[in-house]
């Protein structure tokens, strides 16, 4: 009998570095997004000299949790992740950060102190999958259960944008141009495809009265034909306009992606059109799966491993979807590669994903990485190295986290309408349904 190696997995550090990485102005119906977006980059140490890395949220409301859930995961195991996620309830969250508000900057539904807590192990969660694959010698898929397919498709992830931030704002340069009609949408689409292989779009709406996005739409179903097709206005029409729109798109969509807000919207449009809506935004926890499922509101959930706590939590949402007959697909906040290499190990785990998923990481040229991940054919491949595959470029981080100290605190809180407000001091977040 052969004595297996000592490995101590105790977690012994955990560094918690907030950044500011580039993102282009990209538009939504809340306003635009800043030129820097504020990230969290979570380094997870073991006794045997295992770092293993994770990606959050930054803004400050996730930062001041971070510190008193990572010192909770000091002195455990790197694989006693089940009795951390219990025990953080206990830490508490400030009551302003939560107190009905709706979270500004994602897009992705009502603030709650589990949705915050959640956002946060995620990361730790991942960082200590990451060490334990290193450690033990087997990709994050492995330790998951195992990949059922070798790559995991993306969808190009549409925006309308301006071609720069405003004049005179610090900001990096990027070189896809203006898309504010539906050629620029069009040609924003050939770019995706020429430079990473994608064959389903999807249209990030909300921006311009629907007439406009339903042509450009129509003029992407014209210029990619039988290509799946997405429109997401983060539920900024009434339920007159969606079943409207749902009319007009329904031979061109794969789905169309939260129409309207809320549950009880959602269930009205769901039963009067044949499209099938899908959701980030009023199925976003557990308890309101419930509700939604009950009364057939979506026919799709949009995982997200970030704010559902993780690849594990991932999974099972997957497993309640199979068990309704819910689709399930993945969607995606700004994000650099560590975040992306995690979307991909759980995404190849999951049987019943059957969506392309969506990711930004085509929007940020800046990472943290040795190495960029990269799309062939519009898919991410399965990384079979240890843990999730990817490397630490101290330096890059060094660097970013040097543009968070260098802040003077207006970039540290993603807020997509005071962006808005530097081009357009009267813009103000629009009232929904805003058509
Ligand atoms: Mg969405």
């Amino acid at each position: 009998m052969t004595t297996p190696p000592s490995r101590d997995l105790t977690v012994t550090e955990v560094r918690l570095t907030p950044i500011l990485v580039a993102d282009p102005p990209l538009l939504n119906t809340q306003g635009v997004h800043q030129p820097y977006t504020p990230r969290l980059i979570v380094e997870v140490v073991t006794a045997d000299g295992t770092t293993g890395l994770g990606e959050t949220y930054g803004d400050t409301k996730y930062l001041d949790l971070a510190r008193p859930l990572a010192d909770r995961l000091v002195g455990r195991r790197a694989g006693d992740l089940n009795r951390l996620f219990t025990e953080a309830d206990a830490v508490a969250v400030d009551a302003d950060q939560v107190s009905g508000k709706v979270d500004v900057g994602g897009l992705r539904g009502v603030q709650t102190a589990d949705k915050l807590r959640l956002s946060v192990l995620s990361a730790l969660e991942v960082a200590c999958l990451d060490a334990l694959g290193k450690s033990l010698g087997l990709p994050v898929h492995a330790l998951l259960g195992g990949k059922v397919r070798d790559t995991v498709d993306y969808s190009a992830y549409l925006f309308y944008k301006w071609a720069g931030h405003p004049e005179g704002v610090r900001a990096e340069k990027d070189d896809w141009g203006a898309a504010l009609d539906p050629a620029g949408v069009v040609a924003q689409a050939r770019t995706f495809t020429e430079r990473y292989g994608f064959t389903s779009f999807k249209l990030k709406g909300g921006v311009f009265p629907p007439d406009e996005e339903i042509a450009a739409v129509r003029a992407l179903a014209a210029a990619f034909p039988g290509h799946p097709l997405r429109l997401d206005p983060n539920g900024a029409w009434s339920v007159e306009t969606s079943l409207k729109v749902a009319g007009e798109l329904g031979d061109v969509l794969e789905y169309l992606e939260d129409p309207a807000l809320g549950t009880p919207a959602m269930a009205e449009v769901a039963a009067r059109t044949g499209v099938p809506l899908a959701t980030n935004m009023c199925v976003t926890t557990f308890a309101e799966i419930k509700e939604a499922f009950t009364r057939d509101a979506v026919q799709v959930v949009l995982s997200d491993h970030h704010y559902w706590g993780g690849l594990r939590n991932t999974q099972q949402l997957a497993a309640v979807c199979r068990t309704f007959g819910v689709g399930v697909s993945m969607h995606s906040n700004t994000h650099l590669g560590i975040s992306l290499a995690a979307m991909t190990h759980v995404a190849a785990t999951v049987p019943n994903l059957h969506h392309a998923c969506d990711s930004h990481y085509p929007w940020q040229s800046e990472d943290v990485l040795t190495e960029r991940l990269t799309f062939e054919n519009g898919a991410v491949r399965v990384s079979d190295a240890p843990g999730l595959g990817v490397e630490l470029d101290r330096d890059r981080l060094a660097a970013l986290h040097r543009r968070w100290l260098d802040d003077d605190g207006t970039l540290r809180d993603r807020d997509d309408a005071a962006a808005m407000r530097v081009a357009h001091p009267e813009w103000e977040t629009p009232a929904v349904p805003r058509w």
